[in-house]
């Protein structure tokens, strides 16, 4: 982008509660942000999230009802308000609908999630890396996966690459919950991407390729007891996470990588009757006459993740254990952020699931707005210089810590 043009005008995408804490953050740095549109399917959510930052912050937001899987309604939202930067926090189905967009009206795309087709529970990054020529050609950029994980993961195994090591032999990126939120069952993040999310067959990179093992909720899943730091012991479960695949192509000498979640027993058992009785199902099915899709209907009987901060107590805490050399030594070294649900909720009114990732899409946004990160084509967050973004964490919320640590056990 050309400084010259650059009005730091940014159109938000979606408005739940990822969106919701992007917008705050954005609010909160007038100086990069001067002109905020939250455009979403509904839009008394986007009037609602305007109107808690104009009373908070004393800033107007635009808002606008858009149809994101509609691209000539997209495109014609951007071409009157004319944004430098889309950030988009609709939902994985949309991505390619809004790059496209983006394609037709030259501007520079940023997600938190790669493409999902909505018939098939799969995800990679293939259908966004086909755009990599389009993007180059119209000379803007697309970020992939700037929420926390995938994002700020990503960018604590750049900045280990860069600071820490002369080469990171195994990754594993450990994801902890360790917050209530008082419902019996609830996702902390969109019910239907989090349950096709969680109930796949698990894979991890080991040794140049893919090891498939069951699912958390099917017999044999692997998992083990992992002491982290201030929330204590959790069993936490390896799970598939699309951070991996571009992971294992970004970072030079990766034997292992693998990707782990906690959770309670109490989920892993609504998980499993909810499967067992087929209401994960994502195919349509009769009902009375209607066609319905049992996910979307479990969707709409679970609480808005959006909803749940009013209640969270409790801590998140992510990050990575990496292990390797450095100066003809084997080290291991553990990156982590802690955060607070109640203090999230404090701050934006949402809980800090939607917190850890909205904020990293600000500051994601930020790089690119600013030019800080510049590029044309598409990238995956670790693709760029990890020193601003990591020094921006710390001063938007989302402090990180580096120490030592033992290596986690496996082969390699
Ligand atoms: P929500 O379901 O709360 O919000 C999604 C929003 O997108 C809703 O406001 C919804 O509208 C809107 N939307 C859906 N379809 C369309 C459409 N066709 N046109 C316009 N708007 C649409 O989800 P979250 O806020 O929990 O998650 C947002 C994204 O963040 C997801 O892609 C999720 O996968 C990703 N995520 C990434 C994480 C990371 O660390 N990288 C972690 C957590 C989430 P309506 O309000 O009408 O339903």
């Amino acid at each position: 982008m050309d400084d010259a043009m650059n009005r730091g005008r940014i159109m938000i995408i979606g408005a739940g509660g990822v969106a919701t804490v992007a917008a705050h953050k954005c609010a909160q740095v007038p100086g990069a942000f001067r002109d905020i549109m939250i455009a979403s399917r509904t839009l008394s959510k986007c009037e609602a999230i305007g109107s808690d930052i104009r009373s908070r912050y004393g800033r107007e937001v635009r808002t606008a009802q858009v149809d994101a899987d509609n691209v000539a309604e997209l495109a014609a939202l951007m071409r009157s308000f004319e944004p430098d930067v889309v950030l988009n926090l609709a939902l994985p189905y949309q991505d390619l609908h809004i790059m496209d967009a983006c394609l037709e009206t030259g501007v520079h795309y940023i997600d938190t999630a790669n493409y999902e087709p909505p018939d098939e529970a799969h995800f990679e990054y293939s259908w966004q890396w086909a755009y990599q020529d389009r993007f180059r050609q119209k000379g803007i950029m697309a970020l992939l996966g700037s929420g926390f994980d995938p994002g700020v993961t990503n960018v604590f195994a750049a900045y280990a690459q860069k600071h820490l090591f002369d080469e990171i032999h195994c990754l594993d990126i450990l994801d902890c919950n360790a917050g209530t939120h008082g419902h019996v069952f609830a996702t902390n993040f969109n019910p239907e991407i989090n349950i096709r999310e969680v109930t796949q067959v698990v894979r991890h990179w080991e040794e140049g390729k893919w090891i498939e093992t069951p699912a958390i909720i099917g017999e044999g899943s692997v998992h083990f007891s992992f002491d982290y730091p201030v929330a204590g012991v959790k069993d936490s479960y390896l799970l598939y996470h699309e951070e991996l695949e571009s992971l294992v192509r970004n970072i030079k000498g990766l034997k292992r990588a693998r990707f782990w979640m906690t959770f309670s027993e109490n989920y892993l058992t609504h998980l499993r009757v909810l499967e067992n009785v087929g209401m994960t199902r994502i195919d349509e099915v009769d009902y009375e006459g209607r066609r319905i899709v049992p996910i979307k209907f479990l969707k709409a009987l679970l609480p808005e993740p959006a909803s749940l901060g009013t209640k969270y107590t409790g801590k998140t805490v992510i990050g990575n254990i990496m292990t390797g050399t450095k100066d003809g030594r084997d080290i291991t070294r553990y990156i982590y952020n802690v955060c607070d649900h109640e203090e999230a909720f404090k701050e934006t009114g949402t809980q800090a699931i939607a917190y850890t990732t909205g904020v990293p899409a600000m500051i994601g946004a930020m790089m690119v707005l600013t030019g800080v990160w510049r590029g044309a084509g598409v990238y995956n967050i670790e693709q760029f210089d990890p020193d601003p973004f990591m020094e921006a964490l710390g001063s938007h919320g989302l402090p990180w810590q580096v120490t030592e640590h033992a290596a986690l056990p496996g082969k390699v």
